[in-house]
């Protein structure tokens, strides 16, 4: 029971990515944030850090049509993704499960899709167009 107490306090941030700080609030993904004392630390600190933003506090009620048509069968989600790319929106569907959508393709991501952006944002090539040309939505 203590070592469970242990691990779940020793959490680190969950904007917190190999080195780098991917809180919705900044314009891109920034290492210039980091302290890991504070970003590896426990909940009672992160939390103090003026970029630190509960996850579910991101997300956006559901906005018919704004990004097309959901296919709740492809676009789905059970779990609030890790938004780590600043043009990802996330949204709650009225049917409980959450949508997330690209701010630079205009539409909703599929689960495949999403995994990409929480994975490979660094590499997306959509991300590259966003920051030369801005957001669409
Ligand atoms: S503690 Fe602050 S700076 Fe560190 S990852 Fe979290 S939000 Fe970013
Ligand atoms: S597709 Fe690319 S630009 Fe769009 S949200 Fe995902 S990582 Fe960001």
């Amino acid at each position: 029971m203590r070592l469970f107490k242990w691990c779940t306090e020793r959490m680190p941030c969950p904007w917190y990515r190999e080195g780098v700080c991917t809180s919705p609030i900044l314009e891109s993904p920034s290492n210039e944030p980091v302290i890991p004392a504070r970003c590896l630390g426990d909940q009672e600190i992160y939390r103090t850090c003026r970029y630190y933003r509960e996850p579910g506090d991101t997300v956006k009620p559901y906005r018919p049509g704004f990004f097309g048509k959901p296919l709740l069968l492809i676009h789905s989600l059970t779990n609030i993704p890790r938004s780590t790319c600043n043009y990802l929106v996330v949204e709650k569907h009225e049917s409980g499960c959450y949508l997330a959508a690209c701010k630079v393709l205009g539409r909703y991501l599929t689960r495949y899709e999403v995994y990409s952006c929480e994975t490979k944002w660094e590499d997306c090539p959509f991300r590259k167009v966003g920051q030369r040309t801005g957001p669409t939505k």
